[in-house]
């Protein structure tokens, strides 16, 4: 393993051990429709829209049945609500129509679901499924580049330097705990590099 990754999993063991996505879901399809909402919006919205979304929807046929106005008018405070709602409905009906209402298990797959990128099928596999998978959201990526474990911005250049570094066993959480970091030390607009545990091991591209 990269002994920096070792050092730094070391520490964001005692820092963030417990790290989980910080979306809130109980059903598969609701993780997917959650990190749909979740773009250019922060996840604190999005678990509280998500709170009322599971009381009026509460099935994948909910969502796929669902009057488009009325989903509008229910993620308008998280943004681009036309098009999630477009997304999300056609998701839902893909779900339906060719994978038996069950979240799909690949990336190949989960690629094919409308509003669906790298970043939600990831989150998926790696949460839902358990399988290693690297999460570039804007946190992961503004901290991987900080911390001097890759110099790209392009979120799959990203995800392909982590993968070869981070060793898949710590894959998912690493990425749960880079968001942790992100809101506690390494902020994006003032980093507190001189708390911050793992300032040894970082390169401080800031
Ligand atoms: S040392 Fe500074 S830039 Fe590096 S991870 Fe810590 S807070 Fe972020």
């Amino acid at each position: 393993m990269d002994k920096r990754i070792q050092k730094i999993r070391e520490i964001f063991a005692i820092e963030y051990g417990d790290a989980v996505c910080t979306l809130d879901y109980e059903k598969p399809y609701e993780l997917m429709i959650a990190t749909q909402l979740a773009a250019q919006c922060t996840d604190a919205r999005v678990n509280i829209v998500m709170k009322d979304m599971v009381k009026k929807y509460k099935s994948i046929e909910d969502y796929a049945n669902a009057d488009p106005i009325g989903l509008m008018e229910d993620i308008h405070s998280t943004g681009f609500y036309r098009n999630k709602a477009k997304n999300i409905i056609a998701a839902a009906k893909m779900l339906i129509a060719d994978f038996g209402g069950r979240v799909p298990d690949t990336m190949e797959d989960l690629l094919k679901l409308p509003g669906v990128g790298r970043k939600t099928a990831n989150l998926i596999l790696g949460d839902v499924y358990g399988k290693p998978s690297v999460v570039v959201d804007t946190h992961a990526g503004r901290l991987s580049r900080r911390i001097g474990l890759t110099k790209h911005t392009d979120p799959y250049k990203v995800e392909l330097d982590l993968l070869a570094i981070v060793p898949p066993d710590y894959q998912t959480l690493f990425c749960h705990q880079l968001v942790y970091h992100g809101r506690k030390y390494c902020k994006a607009q003032r980093p507190d590099c001189v708390h911050c545990p793992i300032e040894m091991y970082c390169e401080n591209h800031i």
